[in-house]
């Protein structure tokens, strides 16, 4: 079924490429843009047609709204995909989108607008009777009327960006006397991030579990949950690892939050994809917030539930009915995802752009690698530094696990640092295995030890790699791998 003929995708990097990907196996043309630090991405060749929107900085190139506009017209594809970041939760693109007669892939504009206020969306749900963590109920003002409430509910508290995204502007508060500088820190913050200076304060819960929910509503008054992932790994409150399902799900708490999760899409008459987060302590959760897009880790869920995602994406934003109801969608095996991002782990995360020298990805049975990179690719500074999606499904979590081992073993990524040695000791890490993640879990103590253990130098933290992967056969095909790795790294 042919939905649309052309679509353009307002974003770029791999998430461009997971979109035009769709759009091939569909037989729409797809069109790219691109600023002038992209010129040669792989988006780029990917796409039917190309158009330069700017230059490097995203303001003046992948959030200008007006110009993609124009392209859009220009070349005549009937819908935007815009991927996530960027434009994606931007209702007034959204809007825009509307009323020029171009279909915008996804929600619609209001309701990304009422999702993009975490305090508007809070309400709305504790209205609708979901459970929300205790909290202001409205922006902080008054710092004695914010002492008031942190007092109520306790010690610590988190301070939190209403428009915020992207773990931007929280501040954690241990007591009173450190809150009027974390609201004035966050509330600068804020404004300079996301041009909204407007903070609230809620309960900080100490180790939670981050637990989400994808859930895909037609235009027609269907919805259905694909079920569940976890993505407690994060670094600066940002996802690094996630699994599909949680490790935790019992079909007793899967019944409850799915509920609530749909809920939320029925509060908020959601339609196209979105993702229900929650956070998830001592056998309650409480709704965080809604993201109104396609979310970096979809391919997880793709994975377990044989969906495609963006393919329904596509379909609902034409206007069709879900084909199929919540008894249809079942889950098999389990999916882990690695992101890889071009930063240094060993030196607090900082970004490692560059050039490429040696590269080879992984593949066999289980695996799948969304990238936008290649051999001499040059990673811009100018733009996140997540570089590839490495996933892995097997038909249990334990094998999943050792999937995703032996895949980081073969990925040979050089020339910038990355986040895959970090990813390896995660895979190992006896924690990680039990399923007894949250989201503190890369400042344990175990993580950096194994961490420290990589640091000493490449050689032995290959050797380290080979030797805590288990004995015989394993061992010998890992170290084959780490001497490829080392060979490479030679010359
Ligand atoms: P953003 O929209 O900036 O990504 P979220 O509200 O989605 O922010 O939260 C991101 C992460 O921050 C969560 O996954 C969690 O690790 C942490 N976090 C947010 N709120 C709380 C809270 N009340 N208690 C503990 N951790 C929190």
């Amino acid at each position: 079924m042919k939905f649309f003929d052309k679509i353009l995708i307002a974003n770029r990097g791999e998430i461009a490429i997971r979109v035009m990907r769709a759009c091939r196996e569909l037989d729409i043309e797809t069109v790219a843009i691109y600023s002038s630090a992209d010129t040669n991405s792989l988006h780029v060749k990917y796409a039917d047609e190309a158009f330069p929107v700017g230059e490097a900085h995203p303001s003046k190139s992948y959030l200008n709204i007006e110009r993609i506009i124009d392209i859009a017209k220009k070349s005549g594809a009937e819908a935007v995909h815009p991927g996530y970041g960027f434009l994606a939760e931007n209702y007034r693109f959204a809007k825009i989108c509307q009323d020029e007669g171009v279909i915008f892939i996804g929600p619609r504009s209001k309701t990304i607008q009422a999702m993009g206020s975490k305090i508007d969306s809070k309400k709305m749900m504790k209205d609708a009777g979901v459970p929300v963590l205790p909290g202001t109920d409205d922006g902080v003002r008054d710092i004695e009327d914010a002492k008031k409430v942190a007092f109520e509910i306790g010690y610590p508290v988190i301070v939190k960006a209403s428009a915020g995204g992207g773990g931007i502007g929280m501040q954690i508060v241990n007591d009173e006397p450190a809150l009027e500088e974390a609201i004035t820190a966050s509330m600068r913050i804020a404004k300079s991030a996301f041009g909204d200076a407007t903070v609230f304060i809620e309960k900080y819960l100490v180790k939670p579990r981050h637990i989400e929910f994808q859930v895909l509503a037609d235009e027609h008054g269907h919805a259905v949950h694909l079920y569940d992932r976890e993505c407690s790994i994060q670094r600066r409150h940002q996802k690094l690892v996630e699994e599909a399902p949680s490790p935790i799900m019992t079909p007793e708490l899967r019944e409850r939050m799915s509920s609530a999760a749909l809920k939320v899409a029925e509060a908020s008459a959601y339609s196209n994809a979105g993702s229900v987060e929650f956070l998830y302590s001592n056998d309650n959760f409480y709704f965080m917030e809604m993201n109104t897009r396609l979310q970096v880790e979809h391919t997880i869920t793709e994975f377990i539930t044989g969906i495609d995602l963006v393919r329904q994406q596509i379909a609902i934003a034409a206007g069709e009915s879900l084909p199929f109801d919540q008894s249809d969608i079942s889950i098999r095996g389990h999916a882990i995802e690695c992101r890889i991002n071009a930063e240094d782990p060993f030196n607090n995360f900082s970004a490692d752009p560059g050039k490429i020298s040696r590269y080879r990805s992984p593949g066999g049975p289980g695996i799948r690698v969304d990238s936008g990179i290649h051999m001499g690719y040059m990673i811009p500074p100018n733009y996140d530094s997540m570089i590839a999606k490495l996933c892995a499904w097997d038909s249990t979590r334990i094998e999943a696990i050792k999937r995703m081992r032996r895949a980081i073993s073969e990925y040979i990524i050089l020339g910038v640092q990355t986040t895959l040695p970090l990813h390896y000791a995660i895979m190992n890490s006896p924690q990680f295995i039990e399923g007894n993640t949250h989201t503190h879990f890369l400042q344990e103590e175990h993580i950096i030890k194994t961490l420290e253990r990589y640091k000493r130098d490449e050689e032995a933290r290959m050797q380290t790699l080979a030797g805590s992967f288990g004995q015989g056969k394993k061992v010998a095909a890992i170290t084959a791998a780490v001497n490829v790795y080392l060979q490479h790294q030679k010359e």
